[in-house]
């Protein structure tokens, strides 16, 4: 027997100024990128390589603007967390780029947040397992529509920021990031052949903190437009 996925359930981002959507194949998330978020979470990343870890395809929650999504809180936190990102959504085959090369295989960018259950991250990390459980979940990874490169460009800098009820809670630059783009992407085409369909979380500035139910996220990246979520009560059964 052979089962197959219409393709229309594929989770799916849309892409800015058009009617096309983004098929989502894997999501790949860089840790500690910012120096400032670095020291927060304990660490001095500035000596250390990137470190990737992943998130399913199906935790995509797409917004597009004006649209305010709901995000259920999610199962089994106490602590449950946002990070702003720059997302890069990968639009050509490559493995064992070199960082001159990398912007080449980028189709565009996106506005996205790195949810997080703190809590469980941590307890795994402590105990030295893999952190899967705080970071790969329903509903983790919010984002907004994708510009195209050919529209924003490759963006090098520009105000990252995050609020929460209309307060700044996260802000930053993206020039402040400890590994840029290009080298990033070198970096993880060592170790994955990037795909069409794949994104790259690139790394929150500092501030990162909790959320709960009825609180209003709102993240923005120069250039790149806004990102609104409602985080509403955990799915019943
Ligand atoms: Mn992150």
């Amino acid at each position: 027997m052979k089962y197959a996925i219409p393709a229309w359930d594929l989770p799916s981002v849309p892409v800015a100024g058009s009617d096309l959507a983004f098929p989502v194949r894997h999501i790949y998330c860089v840790g500690r990128n910012y120096a400032e978020h670095a020291k927060e979470m304990g660490g001095d990343a500035a000596k250390e390589p990137p470190f990737f870890f992943t998130k399913p395809a199906d935790a995509i929650v797409p917004v597009v603007p004006p649209s305010v999504a709901d995000v259920h809180y999610p199962l089994a936190t106490r602590n449950y967390h946002h990070e702003i990102e720059l997302v890069v959504a990968i639009g050509a085959r490559g493995s064992v780029v070199a960082p001159e090369r990398a912007e080449a295989l980028i189709f565009g960018y996106a506005v996205g947040l790195d949810m997080t259950r703190r809590d469980l991250q941590h307890a795994m990390r402590e105990i030295k397992r893999p952190w899967d459980i705080g970071k790969s979940f329903a509903e983790a990874a919010p984002i907004g529509p994708i510009h195209r490169v050919a529209e924003v460009g490759h963006p090098k800098r520009g105000r990252i920021a995050l609020e929460v009820n209309g307060a700044i809670r996260q802000q930053g630059d993206l020039a402040d990031m400890i590994w840029d783009v290009p080298h990033m992407l070198h970096f993880l085409a060592q170790y994955y052949e990037l795909l069409p369909g794949d994104l790259v979380f690139t790394g929150t500035p500092a501030g990162v903190g909790a959320v709960v139910a009825g609180d209003e996220l709102v993240g923005r990246i120069e250039s790149l437009g806004e990102l609104r979520i409602r985080i509403v009560a955990p799915q019943g059964p």
